[in-house]
């Protein structure tokens, strides 16, 4: 056994994290429907108004608007109506003074009005072909200017925006088929253990079915990565060596098992010799025998192997460090307060994450074992215990936040 020779509190280790300067800089265009998620690398500036033309916002008649002035229910305004308008089409007539036109809702407005009068503030006329108008418009009124929306020149988006689905949206009303975004950073995700198979494959006595891999994957591809999987590394250094040769191509590493202190768990040794330990051994729990460390520029990370200690730790420092370096804005995950169900003890001097299912109201404690993985598959989420916190009383509302 090795002992750990320096465990630091969760907060030294989130200072260490963030002072390691990231920031993915590649950038490659992708089409719009690959886009929503993606964070984008340069300005858009409109070259065309959105809407391109004048339209009708609703459902009625064109018209000049001088035409209505004093109209009402009482006192109807009869304009000749010259045509129809439907979206797509474009009316070849001007619209004079005393005359109106049937428009629909998105059809342009023909030259010469100015407003619309909705149609249900008009009736048929007695006089065939004229229409009684009801009410008094101003110009403008119920038309949607070109590039009201977006306006030609302006800048709609900027450099770094997140592209959520209404941004999608923008760039499709500017009739975009592509954007410049950033890359979505590539991460190596690396099991290790002698006795690490994966799912699929049937267990030889002693083994086991990975799970981080997974569990670590889908994280990093919720929070902007591209997960790279490998296959499990064995626990020699040979082959965690040859492991990190490959993955050190990716943008960021993320190793789980052989971080702690057994003589079997050389990924220390690995990350050693090759390039510097940032810290091993951080005061939580579940996660204790977690590592960071950098190869160059490349940050590796050695989560723990048990499962419930690895994902916690790619929940606490992976999403929070991934994010950063696909550029994205910090994560803010939900919180619900509730009552705890039962009393529930932590060790001084470690921050625990506590993992709680919310029934009826309240925060059941659902944790079991680090091994375990159920400890977070029957979970909604989990309650940081603060390390200097030993004892959480029954009903004392707590912060559970959700996965
Ligand atoms: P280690 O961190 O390598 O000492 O492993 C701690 C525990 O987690 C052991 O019981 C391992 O068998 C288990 N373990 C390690 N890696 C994985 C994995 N990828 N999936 C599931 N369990 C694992
Ligand atoms: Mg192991």
């Amino acid at each position: 056994m090795r002992p750990f020779t320096e465990t630091i509190s969760l907060a030294e280790a989130r200072a260490r994290l963030d002072a390691v300067p990231v920031g993915i800089t590649r950038v490659a265009s992708a089409p719009l429907a690959m886009l929503p998620g993606r964070v984008l690398a340069e300005d858009v500036v409109a070259a065309s108004n959105v809407p391109p033309f004048a339209r009708a916002m609703m459902d009625g008649y064109a018209v000049r608007a001088d035409d209505t002035t004093g109209a009402s229910a009482g006192t109807p305004r009869d304009l000749v109506l010259v045509g129809r308008v439907f979206t797509g089409e474009v009316l070849a007539r001007e619209v004079g003074s005393g005359e109106c036109v049937e428009i629909a809702t998105g059809a342009p407005l023909p030259s010469g009005a100015s407003a619309v009068v909705m149609v249900e503030d008009t009736a048929p006329s007695a006089t065939p072909g004229q229409v009684a108008i009801h009410t008094a418009v101003a110009g403008g009124q119920h038309v949607a200017r070109a590039g009201a929306d977006i306006a030609a020149g302006s800048v709609v988006l900027r450099a770094g925006d997140v592209l959520l689905p209404a941004r999608v949206g923008a760039l499709a009303a500017l009739g975009l088929g592509e954007a410049r975004v950033f890359e979505r950073p590539r991460v190596a995700v690396v099991s290790t253990g002698n006795e690490v198979v994966a799912p699929g494959a049937t267990l030889a006595p002693g083994q086991i079915h990975d799970v981080n891999r997974f569990t670590v994957s889908a994280i990093v591809e919720a929070h902007g990565g591209e997960a790279v999987p490998f296959d499990v590394a064995g626990d020699t250094l040979e082959a965690l060596d040859a492991a990190m040769t490959s993955a050190l191509a990716c943008d960021v590493v993320v190793f789980s098992g052989g971080s702690s202190v057994g003589d079997r768990d050389l990924l220390l040794d690995a990350l050693r010799a090759r390039g510097r330990v940032v810290f091993h051994g951080i005061a939580t729990r579940p996660g204790k025998p977690t590592a960071f460390g950098l190869v160059g520029d490349t940050p590796v990370f050695g989560m723990p192997g048990n499962p419930t200690s690895c994902l916690t730790n790619a929940y606490v420092l992976l999403v929070p460090f991934l994010r950063r370096v696909a550029r994205l804005p910090a994560h803010s995950p939900r919180v619900v307060s509730a009552p705890l169900a039962r009393r529930v003890t932590s060790g001084v001097g470690r921050t625990q994450f506590y993992t709680v299912r919310l029934v009826g109201g309240r925060a059941e404690p659902a944790f079991k074992a680090s091994g375990d993985i159920t400890s977070m598959a029957h979970a909604d989420g989990f309650v940081e215990i603060p390390a200097e916190v030993g004892v959480l009383e029954a009903g004392e509302d707590v912060d559970v936040v959700l996965f």
